[in-house]
């Protein structure tokens, strides 16, 4: 606050995980200015893109941040110094209102440039009583704080506990770098709660007595895993939402040997299945799913034209407490029991390890190159894991090289949307349309069968 952070400006904040990252998050919540997370290995130019966009008065780092990021054009503060000055447990909270910003994200933009949510003071208070009036987080709970906080489901695996008063076991690189050790040490901190991303958990095995309750969203949540996690008295939910709508929309608590439906709104969220003509529709009928309620974020900073076209007034009920739907842009249905089923992305967008990623983005960056003509990006699933691979059309006289192309795209672009493989090829398949015919992509034989990580 003593460097001017207050209700209404942004701080971003760029550090490495473990607890002074927690505290620089409670220190600039308490200054009421939002923060803006980093992940650590985001690469520097998008941490300059996304600070200058939405014209951050500064970002909190730590000494290797500081070196790292000179070229970031904002002014930088060390978390440590401003740690070691104390006085943040007697200052005062500043009086953020219901409409400051509380929170911003960026995420990837089909066109090629990030674009960031806001979200509200009023859109995250609100998900944390209603998403915690399900879950049943207690003052007895140990959470395991492992996402990435440039991650929204952070909010939830953070404030949640906050919230009710529970511990957080925080997980540091150390904790997880040795995925052998973790269950041992999750039982020993009598860690009750996980909350993360399905393919995540997948790399865990079942066997942790004290957890009681998991938590899995980000992504669809496969039966198989519902199947492996299932023990007396441990719940597992399956939480569904867009960063846009604040955290988590509708969630279900899942049985093993059923479907697994992503349920229904959480308490004043509202959801509405739709055609392409905004026609609601009825059990069995595939549609967009639209999301209403206190959840609904004010729309992208500086997009106007995005906003109206993803943040919709509500057309089906005037003055209720849901005057604005976000466009989900997710295919759905409801099923017999009033749960909603989840059957997809109606547009490019993926999901690659839990992370949001739309493929117009790596392809634009892809065409920036001067040996690129053409670029597609589609997610395969060759060697039984899903990896990005760029099939790149060269500009005349061009070679499509690997190396090349991951480091000019590792300068713009977080590690996971790089993609794992190039492939040079002479033109793109095309539907009728004219639009890239991803499913040949998807099919065409590679040039090389084996799958090799760094070729
Ligand atoms: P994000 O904004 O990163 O949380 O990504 C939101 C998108 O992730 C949604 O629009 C869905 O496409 C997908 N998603 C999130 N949770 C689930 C889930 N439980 N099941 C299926 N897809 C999900």
């Amino acid at each position: 606050a003593a460097r001017g952070a207050a209700p209404g400006l942004v701080l971003g904040r760029w550090m490495p995980r473990g607890i002074d990252l927690l505290l620089a998050q409670g220190a600039i919540t308490k200054t009421g200015a939002a923060f803006l997370p980093f992940d650590w290995d985001a690469p520097v130019d998008r941490i300059a893109t996304c600070l200058t966009d939405c014209a951050a008065i500064g970002l909190v780092t730590d000494e290797t941040g500081l070196s790292r990021g000179k070229a970031i054009p904002v002014p930088h503060h060390n978390a440590g110094t401003l740690l070691a000055e104390g006085g943040m447990e007697e200052a005062e909270p500043a009086e953020a209102m219901p409409d400051h910003a509380a929170y911003m994200i960026y995420t990837s933009g089909s066109t090629g440039i990030p674009k960031g949510i806001v979200i509200t003071q009023a859109n995250i208070c609100h998900f944390l009583r209603a998403g915690n009036a399900v879950y049943g987080v207690t003052a007895d709970d140990v959470v395991f704080q492992s996402a990435s906080v440039a991650f929204d489901l952070s909010m939830e695996e953070i404030w949640v506990p906050y919230l009710a008063g529970a511990t957080l076991y925080v997980a540091t690189p150390e904790v997880l770098a040795d995925i052998e050790k973790l269950p041992a040490l999750l039982t020993e901190k009598k860690v009750s709660v996980i909350d993360t991303v399905p393919p995540l958990l997948s790399v865990l095995p079942a066997e942790l007595p004290g957890l009681r309750l998991l938590l899995l969203g980000g992504e669809a949540l496969p039966p198989a895993l519902v199947e492996k996690w299932t023990r007396p008295g441990r719940r597992i939910f399956n939480t569904y939402g867009p960063t846009e709508a604040t955290v988590v929309a509708p969630v279900e608590e899942v049985q093993r040997g059923t479907p697994v439906p992503i349920g229904r709104p959480i308490p004043n969220y509202t959801a509405y299945i739709v055609d392409e003509n905004m026609n609601l529709l009825g059990p069995g009928q595939e549609g967009e799913l639209l999301i209403g309620g206190p959840g609904v974020a004010q729309g992208y900073l500086a997009r106007p034209d995005l906003t109206n076209e993803k943040f919709i007034a509500n057309p089906f009920r005037e003055g209720a407490s849901d005057p604005i739907l976000y466009r989900s842009g997710d295919a759905v249905s409801l099923n017999g029991e009033g749960n909603i089923a989840f059957h997809g992305r109606i547009d490019d967008q993926v999901k690659i390890r839990g992370f949001r990623v739309e493929l117009g983005e790596i392809e634009s960056a892809l065409v920036d190159s001067d040996d690129v003509l053409q670029a597609a990006v589609v997610v395969r699933n060759d060697g039984g894991m899903e990896r990005l691979v760029a099939f790149c059309v060269p500009e005349p006289k061009a070679i499509i090289a690997a190396t090349t192309l991951r480091e000019e795209l590792k300068r713009r672009l977080p590690p996971y949307m790089i993609p794992e493989r190039f492939e040079s090829v002479p033109e793109e398949p095309r539907l009728i349309s004219g639009k890239t015919d991803r499913k040949a992509l998807k099919a065409m034989p590679l040039s090389e069968a084996i799958f090799a990580a760094n070729d």
